[in-house]
């Protein structure tokens, strides 16, 4: 909850009406275009008709040097926008400041194109008050020219390798692969922000020795851009960077391949950030091994999305394409989704729900509608012969087997188990082999959900693993919370 409160409050600091502004824009919009949705939308069809939103997290104590960073401006740079996730999920910053606002073009993540509106990134010149990106824009914008922000990345995932002399169709200047993009040598000086950071050719040169330090292989080599842009380049006076860097703030784009695996884009680009952090004097600490399979295993494990309050959980590791029964959702209420991940998103449709992280669509399932009791917060298990107390929403690691205690006036519903007593699995030893595989969340069939019941209401689920431990980020412990609204009220 605390980042999604900082920049809540950040937001309420500096424009309090332009805040409640979007937000009744984006509900309303929302809930009129859900209506007017046929049952089974699209993702893309429904993400474009998303109003733009992006989040922004704040890393570090808001003091020393201030680094923005920002993903997705694209959406089909997985790399990119990975990395940017990677930071707010796994690292922890000791010294100076992180911003980074991971999605910044949500819609087109989610629809997996460069731009549903065109491109975000020819915008920053100017841009229509009738685009639907405007609001978007002028945020990002803010948040560029906010004092505090003294240097600016913005990560993307360009085609093949830029090489400063022509070498052959994939490695030649007119490529944007793994090379650190500057407009110009450095910022004016009559403009600069903050003149530590002025000199951008030399900061590049730094950043780059340190990431050819860290190669998988010589042909991945970083090489430095120069787009001149404000002689050459009418394309680039549009973007982000140049607007950055007329006002006096130091920007440069990152890219990686795609020629590489998106994995191991996200692990140049986070080469990249780290390099940069190191330029900036910022510190840091990470909860990953640094490697190529250690970021591809940060991005994928402990993925998890919470609705209403913990009570409907899914844990998405190596999750199912579909998942199999109905997961229950509250009647007549707006989705309020908890996620682990800035890149995850919810998308309701009358017939069926999908999550979606960045580019993909983990699983789809089918919503009930039900009335939720909140009576009950805790259940109390007994785990491998040893008892516990649950709250609603843990996952709860099994080796062999589980009781729900018994539960006066309730009734408990294991999905998927074929042992029960009056039509509820309550006081009833559960093992593994009692599970039917294909209700499992997960592929492996380790995965179950034990939902409780008051008469017809639903009250909540906790989840039972008999496979690998889990970490404590799917112990009840969000990311980011956020409210969608909902596109059913009648339980149909
Ligand atoms: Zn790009």
């Amino acid at each position: 909850m605390k980042p999604f409160c900082k920049r809540m409050q950040r937001w309420k600091a500096c424009k309090p009406s332009a805040l409640y502004f979007i937000f009744f824009i984006y509900f309303f919009c929302l809930a009129f275009l859900l209506q007017l949705c046929p049952q089974q939308a699209h993702a893309a069809a429904l993400a474009a008709n998303l109003p733009p939103s992006f989040t922004l997290h704040s890393l570090g104590n808001g003091e020393g040097p201030t680094l923005l960073v920002i993903g997705g401006i694209q959406g089909d740079e997985p790399g990119g926008f990975s990395a940017a996730s990677l930071l707010v999920t796994h690292y922890q910053i000791n010294k100076g400041s992180i911003w980074v606002v991971p999605n910044l073009n949500f819609p087109s993540i989610i629809s997996s194109t460069r731009g549903l509106h065109g491109d975000m990134n020819r915008k920053f010149a100017s841009i229509s008050s009738q685009d639907p990106e405007f609001e978007t824009v002028r945020r990002v914008q803010e948040l560029i020219l906010d004092p505090k922000v003294d240097l600016v990345l913005n990560l993307h995932d360009g085609s093949g390798f830029y090489r400063h002399v022509h070498e052959n169709r994939l490695r030649n200047p007119s490529r944007w692969g793994q090379c650190i993009v500057i407009d110009q040598e450095a910022i004016d000086p009559d403009l600069a922000q903050n003149p530590r950071f002025q000199n951008l050719h030399g900061i590049a040169s730094r950043v780059a020795d340190e990431v050819n330090t860290r190669l998988l292989q010589h042909p991945h080599l970083y090489n430095i851009k120069n787009t001149h842009t404000r002689n050459y380049d009418r394309e680039m006076e549009k973007s982000l960077s140049y607007f950055a860097i007329c006002a006096g703030k130091a920007a440069f784009g990152l890219e990686a391949s795609k020629e590489l695996p998106p994995g191991i884009r996200a692990y140049y680009h986070a080469c990249l950030l780290e390099a940069f952090m190191r330029e900036m004097g910022i510190e840091f600490t990470r909860k990953f091994q640094f490697s190529p399979q250690g970021v591809l295993t940060a991005l994928n494990r402990d993925v998890s999305v919470r609705l209403y309050d913990n009570r409907t959980v899914l844990a998405l590791d190596d999750a199912r394409s579909v998942t199999s029964g109905y997961i229950p959702v509250r009647r007549g209420a707006d989705v309020k989704i908890a996620v682990s991940n800035p890149l995850l998103a919810v998308l309701p449709g009358k017939k069926q729900w999908r999550v979606v992280y960045g580019n993909r669509t983990l699983t789809s399932f089918t919503p009930q509608y039900f009335d939720f009791d909140e009576s009950l917060n805790t259940v109390e298990l007994v785990v491998d012969g040893e008892r516990i107390s649950a709250k609603l929403g843990d996952m709860i690691q099994v080796r062999k087997s589980f009781v729900v205690e018994s539960l006066s006036g309730y009734r408990v519903n294991a999905i998927g188990a074929t042992e029960e007593v009056d039509g509820s699995e309550c006081g009833v030893t559960l093992r593994r082999e009692h599970f039917q595989n294909r209700f499992s969340l997960d592929r492996a069939g380790q995965v179950y959900r034990v939902e409780i019941y008051k008469d017809h209401a639903f009250c909540g689920m906790v989840l039972i693993n008999f496979g690998r431990e889990n970490s404590p980020m799917l112990s009840n412990n969000p990311l980011t919370a956020r409210a969608e609204s909902s596109s059913d009220s009648d339980g149909r």
